[in-house]
């Protein structure tokens, strides 16, 4: 991917040391010693991100008012960019030894465009409070124009903009540019929300002092008894864990399978496109497991339905064109159907801890309703008993991601009742309520300058298009 600069050891140190000592426990690595450049905290920063970092919401935002400023742009500056991030999509998946042979980018097949309107459709229908019945044709065709299509869904911006963040990650390996265009505003006048100032991260992160056993339960799920990982490896860049049923991580994925109501099943692998046959209940019925930095894989293998987030291939950008929406989130780029899109980041709440301003923001990963998955969960390896008996209490509670202090991108995506990404669960490492990812999937061919959108049942601001 995206080459890595040179990383100065000194920095990366005290950039770990600091994260030691943080009461926050970081979920993806048990060793922070090993942390690589893009999921740590932004190593490759740019200048001004430790001022940024170290100021509170009030600093923050006199330093993006500071350097906020208006920018005129060509009138064809816009397919420019665009058709420059395809070209570097293609050109980095080609030469990634991970991606090379294995994934291809280009827009979806037409069974794959078939499948993903057919639930587009039948959500429609469902978003209009009728009941859904299965469309009785297997494919219908995609709309004849794509182009037609962009055009009416994609976001045109005026030429004149302010710019509020070069780039709101502070990472030089993930760009992620700000814009606001509302009509008549100047910089002087400008308004930046706390919804904009949260610490940008890469994991979810439990806070001891608040969940403890949740805490504990990171703590304990490394250690060799409660380990879910496997030992498979191979001399090629890709580890073929999917096509090993010996595999054990792969073996909780497919049992994770039985939860689908569908025969049509949705899978969690590397490569092949995630879909969903049918429109309703799949955040509760399609559950992946991935391999991790704990398997002999190192998540390096097709059974890791994360992976290719990791990678970081399709850039967006943050824009605001509507004062009472806000902040919306659009791609530079065409994302297949079927492509994991985003993970949502947030700190791992108790729905009894989460504070109140935060209710609006948190998106819900474990329900009541998950009682049978939960049964599954429990049962499904050797823990030792202490570790059993914590997988139990959790089941009988609700967790949820609140981005407010910690989070991404994710968290400025619009709401819509009839989105264009699914949010589902894919557990990695271990099973407990703080080992859950949330990943945003394309559910149709997203395309370059439409805004990227999920259904949020917290969300009280409804935006339905
Ligand atoms: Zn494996
Ligand atoms: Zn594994
Ligand atoms: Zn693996």
């Amino acid at each position: 991917m995206r080459k890595a600069a040179e990383i100065d050891d000194e920095k990366v140190k005290a950039l770990a040391q600091k994260f030691v000592d943080d009461p926050f426990v970081e979920l993806r690595f048990s060793n922070i010693m090993n942390l690589s450049p893009l999921h740590a905290p932004p190593v490759h920063a740019e200048d001004g991100y430790f001022a940024y970092n170290d100021s509170n919401f009030e600093g923050r935002r006199k330093i993006l008012e500071e350097k906020a400023a208006v920018v005129l742009y060509e009138k064809n500056f816009e397919l420019q960019v665009f058709r420059a991030h395809c070209v570097n999509i293609v050109r980095d998946s080609g030469t990634d030894p991970e991606l090379k042979g294995y994934w291809k980018y280009g827009s979806s097949s037409p069974e794959i465009c078939g499948m993903a309107y057919r639930v587009l459709g039948q959500r429609a229908v469902h978003a209009m409070g009728n009941e859904v019945r299965r469309v009785q044709k297997k494919n219908p065709k995609p709309p004849k124009s794509f182009e037609d299509y962009a055009s009416q869904r994609a976001y045109r911006p005026p030429r004149r903009r302010i710019l509020l963040s070069q780039n709101l990650t502070f990472n030089t390996l993930d760009k992620l540019m700000v814009f606001s265009d509302l009509p008549n505003e100047t910089v002087e006048d400008v308004q930046i929300p706390d919804s904009l100032l949260y610490d940008y991260s890469y994991s979810n992160k439990v806070y001891a002092g608040r969940e403890p056993g949740l805490a504990k339960a990171v703590r304990m799920a490394d250690e060799p008894q409660n380990l879910l990982s496997c030992d498979c490896c191979s001399r090629e860049p890709i580890v073929p864990c999917y096509e090993n049923p010996d595999c054990m991580c792969y073996k909780v994925n497919q049992s994770l399978q039985q939860f689908q109501q569908s025969t049509e099943k949705t899978e969690f692998s590397t490569f092949k496109p995630i879909l969903f046959p049918k429109a309703t209940d799949t955040f509760y019925e399609c559950i992946g497991f991935a391999c991790s930095d704990a398997c002999a894989c190192r998540g390096r293998c097709t059974n890791n339905s994360l992976l290719l987030l990791e990678k970081r291939l399709f850039p967006f950008e943050i824009y605001r064109n509507d004062p009472l929406v806000g902040f919306s989130v659009r791609s530079y780029a065409m994302i297949p159907a079927g492509t994991p899109v985003m993970e949502f980041i947030g700190e791992v709440t108790e729905m009894c801890n989460l504070n109140e301003e935060s209710r609006d923001y948190a998106y819900q990963i474990t329900y009541p309703s998950d009682a049978e998955l939960w049964k599954h969960i429990v049962n499904l390896g050797e823990w030792s008993k202490e570790y059993k008996t914590m997988l139990k209490e959790f089941s009988k509670k609700s967790y949820l991601l609140d981005p407010k202090k910690f989070g991404n991108v994710a968290r400025t995506c619009l709401h819509s009742c009839t989105p264009n990404m699914e949010a589902v669960r894919v557990f990695q490492k271990g099973l407990s309520p703080a080992h859950v990812r949330l990943v945003l999937v394309a559910l149709e061919d997203i395309f370059p300058g439409c805004p990227v959108s999920f259904y949020s049942a917290t969300t009280f601001l409804m935006h339905c298009a």
